[in-house]
């Protein structure tokens, strides 16, 4: 069975090249015939690992192809994953398997209402990639594949293994989609205020403790008490572990480009006001840091 991925960015270039390398039939799907174009003069993409390039020569094709797909890795930006699924979505067969690739939350709700016939597998990855290039692909940071639903595992996480892809099957996937989701929501927004890597929070305690303590809260009201334990302890272990590191979104900013924010604090507050839960520092966080986008001209949404 192939695999359709949909983006050929920074993490679905990183599980095409892999799986396809690995003898995985593989198809990428790429957003327009300049960008078909583009992907087959530069040859394939390129993966560079360890400062090793390789060059794999999957085939791509476009959202119109009229193969039907029966498992897709929807490898796009939370922003992009509702017209993303809607371009393929008369394609897909009816019970056809779709990874979801996106962090934050929200996207996956919105990806699954729109194709209800499909079972949806969201993935969680700590793996690091970017894009040097176009269709040049730099693994940057080895990590793990949490995936999951409260089906039985599919049949196909053999492919995963066979291709060195990381993974592991829980069937507890939405607290950990919680849980990264408040760890993003605690740390990204102020390393984009503050300008800072994770580690220079530490010095903003004052701040990330009453937030986690208001997404505790938020957290214990969604229904996520298992993902609320500890919270604020973990985020000081994350900023030690990563000082060093810039943050996902202070990456975007930095790079001028669009931010993941309502799938984070955006959620974050609406959330909030749904479930009639306090969240006035969160709230306030989602404004400032809408302010700082807008006076630099990024998208605020
Ligand atoms: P990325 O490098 O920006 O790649 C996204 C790709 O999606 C781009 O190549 C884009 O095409 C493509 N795309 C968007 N809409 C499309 C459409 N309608 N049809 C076809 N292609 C489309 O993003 P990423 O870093 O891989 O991130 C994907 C998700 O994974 C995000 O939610 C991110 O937060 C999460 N994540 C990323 C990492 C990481 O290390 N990169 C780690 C963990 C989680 P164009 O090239 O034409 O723009």
């Amino acid at each position: 069975m192939t695999w359709h991925v949909l983006g050929g960015g920074s993490l679905g270039g990183l599980w095409a090249a892999r799986l396809g390398r690995a003898g995985l039939p593989v198809q990428l799907i790429l957003r327009n015939p300049q960008r078909l174009a583009a992907y087959r003069a530069a040859g394939g993409l390129t993966l560079v690992e360890q400062g090793a390039a390789q060059t794999y020569p999957i085939p791509a094709q476009l959202a119109a192809d009229s193969q039907p797909i029966e498992r897709l890795l929807l490898a796009c930006k939370a922003y992009d994953a509702l017209a993303a699924i809607s371009s393929i979505e008369t394609r897909l067969r009816p019970g056809a398997q779709v990874l979801l690739l996106q962090n934050g939350l929200g996207s996956q709700e919105q990806v699954a209402a729109r194709v209800q016939n499909a079972r949806c597998i969201a993935v969680s990855s700590t793996e690091g990639a970017f894009r040097q290039d176009d269709f040049r692909i730099v693994f940057a940071g080895q990590g793990q594949n949490w995936l999951g639903d409260a089906q039985t595992p599919p049949d196909w996480l053999g492919e995963l293994t066979l291709a060195g892809i990381p993974h592991q099957w829980t069937e507890k996937m939405p607290t950990r989609l919680w849980r990264k989701f408040a760890l993003n929501c605690a740390i990204n927004p102020l390393t984009v205020l503050h300008d800072c890597r994770n580690g220079a929070l530490l010095e903003h305690l004052d701040e990330i403790q009453p937030l986690c303590a208001e997404l505790v809260e938020l957290l214990n009201h969604a229904g996520q008490a298992d993902a609320a334990v500890a919270l604020y302890e973990q985020v000081l272990q994350v900023l030690q572990a990563t000082a060093a590191n810039l943050s996902s979104m202070q990456q975007d900013v930095r790079a001028g480009r669009r931010t993941e924010i309502d799938y984070l604090l955006g959620y974050a507050s609406t959330c909030a006001t749904r479930l009639q839960v306090p969240a006035p520092r969160l709230q306030q966080l989602h404004l400032r840091l809408l302010e700082h986008l807008r006076a630099r001209g990024l998208p605020c949404a």
